[in-house]
């Protein structure tokens, strides 16, 4: 590391939105289904016609008091709204509805891995709030000069997670959002998807030197809508941070936008970065009293969580840590394994199968309506314990399942994939092929040893694979031994 590359200290914050997966908007009864033609979902609450109000959606509640007890935050007893006012095009009644001073969930954590370390993010507050409308423009439908407004996601669901600052490197800000995800899904309250904007993401950050005691000037980032555009971006602004401080430049606060396209930042309109928001609270919600009741009756309907799975995993199917990670990353994945397991009754060949060969294709299979694969692979699976089946048939066979949709056993009729297990063939077979090696054969009987494996592929090459290996090893062996 370059002297002064040690003289400097990255801190980020991240700012995160989930668009709850609740049927209706959090305070109106309009659906939320997504893709429906523009306007269609709307009401008077929604478009803040007057006279209209709002009444809190139940559910969304719930999914907060679980993300912050997931988190271990404490769950406010009395949480208020306050209307966030500032003028935008796609935001109808002139006012955001949000919580301000008192939110519902404070003070949590969460774990992420640094260098394979485990490390506290503190979280600093979860709130609810609504979504505004969307602006469109730019598309091939819109003339130019023209703005159109689809009010269909006006008042739809969002929790907001706030870090404090305590994230050192892209890489910790990208292992955060990452965990953030699995336990949106682990609870089933958002999909949590950044390509889909169902989790979106605002980056603070702020490079200085190492012995600076306060912080100066941060950048905050807008529009990260991928974790590769999350880890880019923050290289990028590090990068520049670093340049301003090294030729003794000051560095103004701004708001940027993330173009991912051309890899750089561009400086928002100011109206965009009004911070002027005039909070006061909501007049037409009373405040939000949470029960300890209804805390209790959450939490006793709490999932297993991430990191209680993975060490539940590691205990009962002595998986290493590296894989029981891998395995629990989704709760379709885990579960996946789980019955996988339980039907063949072997963890370490569902594990090394999951992890080898399921993975890639993965979102196809979980993507299908039909899940007969499921039983496919059981299958499959038990005839690779039952040494019927070789890996590498097994594989062969595995994608041609994803691709033509056939059974593993119509693929091994058609292909002949049945393991070579017949003892008395697969002595046949070696013994012709040592036989048509007279020269190979000369020279390990010379001293010349690892052609062992000569003969060990050469049994693969005309069996096509399907010599069971380990009985192939053996008879091998003993005539070679005797000869
Ligand atoms: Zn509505």
């Amino acid at each position: 590391m370059a002297e002064r590359e040690k003289k400097y200290r990255v801190t980020i914050g991240l700012e995160a939105h989930a668009q709850l997966n609740t049927k209706s908007k959090l305070f109106c009864s309009c659906p939320t289904k997504f893709g429906a033609p523009p306007n269609t979902q709307t009401c008077p609450v929604c478009l803040g016609l007057p006279g209209a109000l709002p009444v809190l959606n139940k559910k969304a509640v719930e999914s907060a008091i679980k993300l912050g007890l997931a988190m271990k935050c404490r769950i406010a007893k009395e949480s208020i709204f306050a209307r966030k006012n500032y003028f935008y095009p796609d935001l109808p009644k002139g006012y955001q509805i949000t919580q301000f001073d008192r939110p519902i969930c404070e003070s949590g954590f969460l774990e992420i891995k640094s260098n394979g370390k485990k490390k506290k993010i503190s979280i600093g507050r979860i709130h609810l709030e609504e979504d505004a409308g969307k602006s469109i423009h730019n598309e091939p439908f819109v003339p130019s000069e023209a703005t159109l407004i689809d009010l269909n996601r006006c008042g739809i669901p969002l929790l907001e997670i706030v870090t404090e600052p305590e994230l050192r490197s892209p890489d910790e800000a990208v292992d955060f959002v990452q965990r953030l995800q699995q336990m949106l899904r682990f609870l089933q309250i958002s999909n949590a998807n950044l390509e889909q904007g169902s989790l979106r993401c605002d980056a603070n950050i702020s490079v200085n030197t190492a012995n600076a005691r306060e912080l100066s000037a941060k950048t905050e980032i807008k529009n990260l809508n991928s974790l590769k555009a999350l880890a880019r971006a923050l290289v990028h602004e590090i990068e520049r941070q670093k340049k301003l401080i090294f030729s003794g430049k000051v560095l103004n606060s701004a708001t940027v936008l993330w173009d991912d396209k051309n890899q750089t930042t561009r400086t928002m309109r100011s109206k965009e970065t009004a911070h002027d928001y005039r909070y006061f609270s909501e007049p037409d919600l009373l405040p939000l009293k949470i029960s300890a009741d209804l805390i209790k009756k959450i939490e006793s309907q709490m999932p297993e969580l991430p990191s209680a799975k993975i060490a539940r995993f590691l205990q009962e199917y002595q998986l290493t840590e590296a894989d029981a990670e891998i395995l629990t990353l989704t709760p379709p994945r885990a579960d996946l394994f789980e019955w996988i397991t339980k039907q063949i009754g072997d963890a370490s060949l569902a594990s090394k199968w999951m992890i080898q060969e399921f993975l890639r294709y993965e979102n196809n299979l979980f993507s299908q309506k039909k899940r007969t694969w499921e039983i496919d692979i059981a299958e499959l699976l038990t005839l690779v314990k039952n040494q019927k089946l070789s890996w590498r048939a097994a594989k062969e066979i595995f994608s041609e399942m994803v691709v033509a949709k056939k059974s593993p056993h119509e693929i091994m009729k058609q292909k002949q994939l049945f393991q070579l297990s017949d003892e008395a063939k697969l002595e046949e077979i070696i013994r012709r092929i040592i036989d048509e090696n007279q020269e190979a054969l000369a020279q390990y009987r010379a001293g010349k040893k690892p052609l062992f494996h000569y003969f060990v592929g050469q049994i693969m090459q005309k069996t096509g694979g399907r010599a069971d290996p380990k009985m192939a090893n053996k008879i091998l062996r003993a005539i070679l031994d005797s000869m």
